[in-house]
């Protein structure tokens, strides 16, 4: 009884094998009470015949006609008993029977009926006294075997109990069959999760007929879209080590190799400790990028919420951004002040962010424009350069982690994970983040965000954990 299967087709036999007990014993009593009535409409309309054929003799006796048994309907038995307890007349077929037919019938004053056992028989007697004007001077009694009855009971009960079984047996049957058909996907399900679990293998899915839509199969879309989830965490996580020991190696590296030379030299060397340092430096900011990405991908990004001048922060990055661009890039900006709501830090670290990109990867000569602008109800900030452009298909991954475009080119220059925490503070500030980049022609980040509303700074975050997907 352990499999939902057997419980199932347990409880259709169960309501089938129920409904059919009340439904039999409503038969059996209905069919019992109009056969009985039956027997007793029939005893009182022969004993109503006879009682208007009595007639007195010469000498004042009473004489009771007996119909013979002809006329008699099934069997049926008749008695006179007189006054002083003597039997007076019987029907043919009871000849040699000299007892009253019910002897408590004898005493009764109004026609009465009794169920009499007689001689191992059950029968029906209906008794009635018979008055001369107010002087009661015998009884009449009119008896019917109630054998035929209690067998046509009996029959109805047998084909009762027979379609019942019948019943049960097929419930039993169209339920297993089709309780089996319905969990048939369930099997399966079971099967693939079985399959997935040794052979460590999320890829395979449970295929779904087409038009399929019950509950089951809902359930099945549910679980491929799980283990479709599954699988592209798991990448994710697979990658996302890789990339971490990749990015990991190459410091370490240089630490370790500068190490050894000093070592093999027996003195300090101020080049390699600059760059042992360099290299810590790099480490921890990559330590600080990946603290942060995973607490705003667990939706958990601490965000201090003020009004912010966006034009102030804009002037702010433009400022520290003019000392790197030097007379490499032409940095040039169009700045008005927008209030938004949000972070001031990290809203400044989104705008070095992107700066910083537009002018690492612009080649010299090239041109960087900050614009903040108000549209609306939306603030506007673009980035635009005149660099390499992002080839068309890396631009669907620019906001993963640690997808750098052009391999080659931006090794060394950053960790890529840069645009993903610009994507995850956007996002964290109800805002919107885009890339529009052609190879050769440059590239335009823009984001929008909400200006602040009338009620001030009340804006919620969206706290749902999730990976980054393409922008
Ligand atoms: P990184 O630290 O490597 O710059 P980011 O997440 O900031 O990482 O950027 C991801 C990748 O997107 C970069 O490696 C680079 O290939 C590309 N990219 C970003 N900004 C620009 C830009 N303005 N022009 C060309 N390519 C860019």
């Amino acid at each position: 009884m352990r499999t939902l299967r057997a419980r199932l087709t347990l409880l259709y036999v169960a309501v089938t094998g129920g409904m059919f007990l009340v439904f039999g014993v409503a038969v059996y009593g209905v069919v019992g009470v109009l056969l009985m009535n039956h027997v007793d409409r029939t005893l009182r309309h022969t004993a109503h015949v006879m009682m208007s054929q009595i007639r007195r003799d010469e000498f004042g006796d009473i004489i009771v006609p007996i119909p013979d048994d002809l006329v008699l309907a099934a069997g049926m038995a008749v008695q006179v008993w007189d006054r002083q307890g003597r039997l007076v007349v019987a029907s043919h077929n009871l000849r040699g029977y000299t007892h009253p037919l019910s002897p408590q019938g004898l005493s009764v004053t109004q026609p009465t009926l009794h169920t009499e056992d007689l001689q191992g028989h059950p029968w029906r007697v209906l008794s009635e006294p018979i008055y001369v004007g107010e002087r009661r001077v015998a009884t009449l009694q009119v008896a019917m075997p109630l054998e035929a009855v209690y067998r046509a009971k009996q029959v109805v009960l047998l084909s009762v109990i027979a379609v019942a079984l019948l019943a049960v047996l097929l419930a039993a049957l169209v339920s297993y069959f089709s309780v089996q058909a319905a969990l048939e996907p369930l099997t399966r399900v079971t099967a693939v999760a079985d399959q997935i679990t040794h052979a460590d293998d999320l890829s395979r899915r449970i295929p779904v007929p087409q038009g399929a839509g019950d509950e089951v199969w809902t359930l099945v879309q549910a679980f491929n879209a799980t283990l479709s989830r599954l699988e592209a965490l798991f990448q994710a996580q697979r990658r996302f080590i890789a990339d971490v020991g990749h990015e990991l190696r190459t410091p370490l590296t240089v630490i370790k190799g500068n190490a050894q030379w000093m070592r093999r030299i027996g003195k300090l060397d101020w080049e390699a400790l600059d760059s042992i340092e360099e290299e810590a430096d790099r480490l921890s900011r990559l330590v600080d990028d990946l603290l942060l990405l995973e607490r705003a991908e667990a939706g958990k990004l601490p965000l201090r919420w003020e009004i912010v001048d966006l034009g102030a922060v804009a002037t702010d990055v433009l400022r520290e951004m003019q000392v790197v661009a030097r007379e490499k890039i032409d940095l040039k900006a169009d700045i008005q002040p927008v209030i938004v709501c949000g972070d001031p830090d990290r809203l400044k670290q989104v705008l070095l962010n992107l700066v910083g990109n537009a002018i690492k990867y612009t080649p010299k000569g090239g041109t960087v424009w900050l614009e903040v602008q108000q549209k609306g109800q939306q603030a506007v900030i673009k980035v635009r350069d005149t660099g390499p452009g992002i080839p068309p298909e890396d631009l669907p991954h620019i906001f993963e982690r640690f997808y750098r475009a052009d391999k080659a080119r931006s090794r060394g220059k950053g960790f890529g994970l840069g645009l993903s925490i610009a994507y995850w503070i956007v996002k964290h500030h109800s805002g919107h983040i885009e890339v529009v980049s052609q190879p050769g022609e440059g590239t335009t980040f823009t984001i929008t965000l909400p200006v602040i509303s009338e009620e001030g700074c009340i804006l919620e975050t969206k706290d749902e954990p999730q990976t980054l997907e393409a922008g």
